[in-house]
């Protein structure tokens, strides 16, 4: 992160004030120029487009770990997937090496094949279940294109009731 140093509330680019903390679906904290404007119609930033993304703060967990009953934190990475990791690890950038305890766990959802048909496209349908425990049948053909930031293939969604 080279800019860590940088004045944070000026835009770099236009020299506006940034605006205030907003938070993606993923977790993540960020400041948009106040000189920029996201335009839910054309789905593009009107004016300024700098962006500057924050750190996550990793939220305490009532969990301890189990390696060494330290409590365990939720992390976020920058692509929105979660972890648990110890709160007693952290990164010694001068000796370019993790420190602590070692514990992670990645939270991850969970997919499993089931007997049964999309009502939609006839294919297989899977039981999808989220890293916060929630539940759906979703067509095996469903994907998501990182690049594009859309969903792929067959859109069908059931949710369950927990
Ligand atoms: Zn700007
Ligand atoms: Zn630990
Ligand atoms: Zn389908």
């Amino acid at each position: 992160m080279p800019d860590a140093a940088a004045p944070s509330n000026t835009c770099p680019k236009c020299g506006s004030p940034l605006g205030d903390i907003t938070a993606t679906p993923t977790g993540r904290k960020l400041r948009r120029c106040s000189a920029g404007r996201w335009n839910p119609e054309t789905r593009k930033v009107e004016g300024c487009d700098y962006v500057l993304w924050l750190a996550v703060e990793p939220e305490t967990l009532g969990e301890p770990c189990p390696k060494c009953g330290a409590p365990l934190v939720l992390a976020v990475t920058r692509f929105g997937k979660k972890m648990k990791k110890c709160s007693t690890n952290s990164w010694d950038s001068a000796a370019k090496k993790a420190t602590g305890c070692d514990y992670v766990a990645w939270i991850n959802g969970t997919t499993e094949p089931l007997e049964e048909n999309c009502p939609e496209c006839g294919a297989k349908l899977v039981l999808y279940t989220t890293a916060a425990g929630k539940r759906m049948k979703k067509c095996s053909t469903a994907g998501w294109d990182k690049a594009k930031k859309e969903a792929t293939g067959c859109t069908y969604v059931e949710w369950l009731r927990a």
